[in-house]
């Protein structure tokens, strides 16, 4: 069910819970801003997400909220995620929904890290 992404932060998410422990994820990386773990249905041969630690629903609240370390660090993990996946060649492709246009369905910012495959066209045609 896609969620807005304007709403307060549910404490109950997955992606918290996975931040938590309390729930298993294939991590692989973390340090003190961002956790990266395989997408439990992935789209493409190597789909990985990556997610702030800290409780920001969407991009727009994590750019109005978080502090400048959070955020150069976050943008930091995206871009070693993707470098240590060996994705910089041939190339990959960055994803993050937000609100119910975009059918995000976790309403913890994330940001999808797709590879492997030939990417196709943007968007499929409305
Ligand atoms: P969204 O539509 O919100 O951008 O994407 C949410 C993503 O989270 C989906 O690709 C979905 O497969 C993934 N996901 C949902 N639940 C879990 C889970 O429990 N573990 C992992 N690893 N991924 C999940």
């Amino acid at each position: 069910m896609p969620v807005t992404a304007t709403g307060t932060y549910d404490d109950g998410n997955i992606f918290a819970r996975i931040l938590r422990g309390e729930i298993p994820s294939k991590r692989v990386y973390e340090d003190d801003f961002a956790v990266a773990f395989h997408d439990i249905n992935p789209q493409a041969p190597i789909h990985v997400l990556v997610i702030p630690r800290g409780a920001y629903v969407s991009w727009a609240d994590f750019s109005a909220k978080a502090s400048d370390a959070e955020i150069a660090g976050f943008v930091r993990a995206v871009g070693t995620v993707a470098r240590d996946l060996g994705l910089e060649e041939p190339g990959y492709r960055l994803l993050a929904n937000a609100g119910v246009h975009a059918h995000q369905e976790v309403p913890h910012l994330h940001v999808h890290i797709f590879g492997g495959r030939q990417m196709g066209a943007m968007l499929p045609r409305a």
